[in-house]
């Protein structure tokens, strides 16, 4: 399998190439050259597979000849190592938790996947490669479990000093091992400045082997599939499922419609927004109007400019009428999400997260519309992520799961950085700079 760039002015290249650079020269997103299709073995024998089979057999055409079988199913084992489940909260509404994985953290599954096929490239490699990568919260935490211990592989997160949540900061700071996070006194727009700044000079790239671990990496973003498949493994028999999914990015969206595109039968997708709704916007009204970002209670879904948008827009040829009947958009205000966590708590006892919410109350209207049908939505996070938002809702402390209690224990590790580029650049190059 080959990629080629959206901007159409870079060459073709393979999955090895593609993981490695991230983004095309071209400054375009890297898109796969055809859709493989799910053969029908697969499809039949979904709900007897196992995890590891399925991710195996879904990522084998994207990566092609780049890794060898064994590595392959080894990675893909180590990928999808935790549970899924598909958990019923009302007669037509289901959660499909990704939030079992180490961070608690859907991204962990792109993370992990990444982070073993970079492992697997940069085996033989005399110089290391350095990730650097800056984070608001989430990201950071599953990039670093991700590669942590790696070999060949240093970790640099930057994140910004005082403004990620306490659990947030124990997952970036206490791994020791080849990750090391460096704490700015800044924003998190200081924190990224930095990181493309240090991708931009080409002395410190030349002495460096660079590469970001972003979202929009093909190596990050493709198996996301996974969880629609592993959805269907619980699927009762019956119409296809309606799947509501909270969108920030859309990759995690565009990868459950590449699925589609491959024969995984869903019966109709919906782009949950909060306030940040371009896409949702898109779908109604065929207009794509990149927004400047506002803050709102499901902050990991404060994006302006959805970057995977143009990769769903390139799945369906750009045209908005064939979008718009697979796909429906909703904005959910932050007054309807935390009242949804509220009430779904209440009547169903089920705890929602700020982002799940999201995706339930549009879940909700659609279905509203639709009665005979029955769905489910992604879970993207534990609801002990956002204890700010969700305690004060339902009156009592969330129990942090005892997978994690072993972060309270660890001393926290971080290099205090201040937000000019002259210091990171001197902390990557000691004694060069
Ligand atoms: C990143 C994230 C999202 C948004 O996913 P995209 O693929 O960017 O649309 C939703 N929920 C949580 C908890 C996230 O961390």
């Amino acid at each position: 399998m080959n990629y080629y760039s959206l901007n159409r002015q870079s060459p073709p290249v393979d999955f090895r190439t593609a993981t490695i650079a991230g983004q095309a020269p071209d400054g375009g997103l890297y898109f796969p050259e055809s859709i493989p299709q799910f053969s029908t073995e697969l499809l039949k024998n979904l709900a007897s597979l196992s995890q590891a089979d399925i991710a195996y057999e879904v990522m084998r055409p994207y990566v092609g000849a780049t890794i060898p079988e064994a590595d392959l199913r080894r990675i893909c084992a180590e990928t999808v190592d935790f549970a899924f489940p598909l958990v019923p909260i009302t007669e037509q509404i289901g959660a499909l938790e990704l939030f079992h994985g180490p961070t608690l953290a859907f991204k962990d599954v792109g993370a992990r996947f990444m982070s073993r096929c970079l492992g697997y490239f940069s085996r033989g490699e005399t110089k290391p490669v350095t990730v650097l990568v800056a984070t608001s919260g989430d990201t950071g935490g599953a990039v670093a479990h991700g590669f942590l211990g790696v070999p060949g592989v240093e970790v640099v997160i930057l994140y910004p000093s005082g403004k990620v949540s306490p659990l947030q900061e124990l997952q970036l700071t206490t791994l020791g091992q080849n990750i090391t996070a460096l704490e700015v006194s800044g924003n998190f727009d200081d924190c990224q400045r930095l990181v493309k700044q240090a991708f931009l000079d080409e002395d410190l790239t030349s002495r460096r082997t660079l590469t970001s671990a972003n979202s929009i990496n093909v190596a990050r973003w493709l198996p996301q599939q996974l969880y629609y498949l592993f959805a269907m493994q619980q699927w009762a028999p019956g119409a296809p499922p309606v799947v509501s999914v909270p969108s920030g990015n859309f990759g995690n969206l565009c990868a459950g419609l590449l699925a589609h595109a491959s024969g995984l039968p869903v019966g109709h997708f919906i782009a949950a927004c909060n306030a940040n709704d371009a896409g949702a916007e898109y779908l109604r009204t065929a207009i794509f109007t990149p927004k400047t970002a506002v803050a709102t209670i499901s902050n990991a879904m404060d994006v302006g400019h959805p970057s995977n948008f143009v990769r769903i827009l390139e799945l369906f040829k750009q045209e908005h009428a064939a979008i718009s009947q697979l796909l429906n958009g909703y904005t959910v205000s932050d007054a309807d999400t935390s009242a949804t966590i509220r009430r779904v708590e209440a009547e169903r006892g089920y705890l929602l997260d700020p982002h799940g919410a999201v995706a339930f109350f549009a879940l909700e209207k659609y279905l509203a519309e639709y009665p005979a049908a029955a769905g489910f939505l992604l879970a993207t996070a534990h609801p002990v992520k956002f204890p700010e938002v969700v305690e004060p809702l339902i009156g009592r402390k969330i129990e942090l799961p005892s997978t994690l209690h072993y972060l309270l224990e660890k001393p926290k590790q971080s290099v205090p950085l201040a937000p000019s580029y002259d210091a990171l650049r001197a902390w990557l190059l000691p004694g060069n700079a």
